[in-house]
């Protein structure tokens, strides 16, 4: 299938729900745009935010719709570290010959899990500091669950968690297998259930309590103002980039710019990937779907946790709200969502494997089902799956990029956007981005023009 390079995102039409009600800096704008900048981010999503956060003097963020009505208002309210599921046993049975390669795998697996692990206690502690009360932040040791209906799926998942522990990793999981995972999850079908540390959030509500503490220190927000295309140059021997804003003839002059576009990264330098020496987009859109249903007290005590994860499906309870939102099925959807850049219409196949999986975990018929809200959003693939976060190699030396968070972005996101802040500021950064992130893998390098 070949994949179409996207464009901008579209018309913002339907929201869906954690973007109820709509936050203060829906539409925001910080006054007249400014003709220079010394750093613009172009996207308001979790990634931008947290650029900005960190980094909020002298820095403008450009947003194309509504304030963080991306993948981060729309997602499925999960901040899950991946422990274990991550694991390749087949890449690492190969690499066992090899001692060089089998240590190097050693260790990037040990980053990409502490990464995560470091990204969900950061998150918490900030969270409690500053006091980040309608986030709905749930959080426990126990209520990340992982359900698996097959017996492979379950072996698999054992002997991910089993590879680990012999390598001397404490993983913090409980392993429930036959009945008593079907005791333990009150799922009757479930052939085992693994426990872990898990949070839950109304990730929008995240985003705007970052960005609204960002602007009290200076960041500037500018929504509802596409970029169209980021042009690297040199003025008098100094390197700039030129941000071309929709309705606008006259570019801001950057110093440096952090893409956060997440699906729509190529669309503003197409060079990129020709760059990167591999032909189509760095990163996929890929659309995902979700449902959102009512569910009494009783209902919400027929399943154990508040984060569980069924395979290539997730749901969150969202206690104080009174419902349940499950996400997945992208298997039905038309080309299983890939290439699609439409935030706006749901697919019908999806909703309805959506309701039947909720009807048979809530045991009604779907058809009885409270539904409240369906929704979608675009996630951004990279192509080996792998976030791509750093400078890209321009002779400009001040290109970012934070992305490709491939549909896992709410436990990388933050620590990455520190990570970057760091570059910015030329600071030696406190942050040790596992190298399966760095953006310089890609080999990609841009020339400015004169
Ligand atoms: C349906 C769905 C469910 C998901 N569930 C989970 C989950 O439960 N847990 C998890 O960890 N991850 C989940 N993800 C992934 C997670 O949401 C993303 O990894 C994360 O939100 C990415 O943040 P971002 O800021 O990079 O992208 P976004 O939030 O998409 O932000 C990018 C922003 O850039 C803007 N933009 C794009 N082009 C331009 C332009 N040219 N000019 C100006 N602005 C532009 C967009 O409008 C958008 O606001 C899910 C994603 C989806 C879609």
């Amino acid at each position: 299938m070949t994949i179409k390079y996207p464009g901008l995102p579209p018309q913002l039409g339907h929201k869906g729900t954690w973007m109820h009600p709509e936050s203060k800096l829906a539409r925001y704008r910080s006054g007249l745009l400014p003709e220079t900048a010394e750093t613009v981010i172009i996207g308001s999503g979790f990634s931008g935010v947290s650029v900005g956060y960190h980094h909020p003097e002298g820095t403008i963020i450009l947003e194309a719709r509504d304030f963080c009505s991306g993948a981060s208002g729309r997602n499925g309210g999960h901040i899950a570290p991946n422990l274990f599921e991550f694991v390749d046993l087949e890449e690492v049975e190969l690499s066992k010959s090899n001692k060089s390669a089998f240590t190097a795998l050693q260790k990037r697996y040990c980053q990409k899990l502490n990464f995560e692990l470091l990204n969900l206690a950061t998150l918490k502690q900030l969270i409690e500091d500053l006091e980040f009360d309608d986030c709905e932040f749930q959080y426990s040791e126990l209520d990340g669950v992982c359900v698996y209906f097959t017996e492979r799926d379950a072996k698999r998942a054992r002997a991910q968690v089993a590879l680990l522990q012999s390598w001397g990793l404490s993983l913090p999981v409980r392993i429930f297998i036959g009945p008593e995972a079907v005791k333990h999850t009150g799922i009757g079908n479930a052939k085992c259930a693994i426990t872990c540390p898990a949070a839950t959030i109304n990730p929008y509500r995240l985003v705007d309590r970052l960005a609204s503490s960002a602007i009290s220190n200076g960041l500037r927000l500018y929504t509802n103002t596409p970029v169209e295309r980021v042009v690297p140059c040199i003025i008098d021997d100094e390197y700039f980039h030129k941000v071309h804003v929709r309705d606008r003839t006259v570019p801001i002059l950057a110093k440096n710019v952090v893409l956060a576009t997440n699906a729509f990264i190529d669309a503003l330098i197409p060079a990129l990937s020709t760059a990167a020496n591999a032909p189509g987009p760095l990163v996929c859109p890929v659309k995902g779907q979700l449902l959102e249903v009512g569910a009494t007290d009783l209902q919400q005590g027929l399943l154990v946790g508040t984060s569980l994860v069924f395979g290539d499906e997730y749901l969150v309870k969202r206690r104080d709200v009174g419902t349940l939102v499950l996400g997945g099925f992208r298997r039905y959807g038309t080309n299983r969502g890939i290439g699609n850049t439409d935030d706006n219409m749901v697919d019908d196949a999806v909703e309805t494997a959506l309701e039947g999986f909720m009807g048979s975990l809530l045991r009604i018929d779907p058809a009885l089902l409270d539904k409240k809200d369906s929704w979608t959003g675009i996630m951004g693939f990279s192509r080996d799956n792998e976030p791509i976060v750093g400078r890209i190699a321009t002779n400009c030396e001040s290109l970012y990029v934070i992305g490709g968070f491939t549909g896992h972005g709410m436990p990388r996101i933050f620590k990455c956007g520190e990570y970057i802040a760091g570059l910015i500021a030329k600071n030696a950064s406190s942050v040790r981005l596992p190298e399966l992130y760095r953006a310089s893998r890609l080999g990609a390098s841009l020339a400015a023009d004169r």
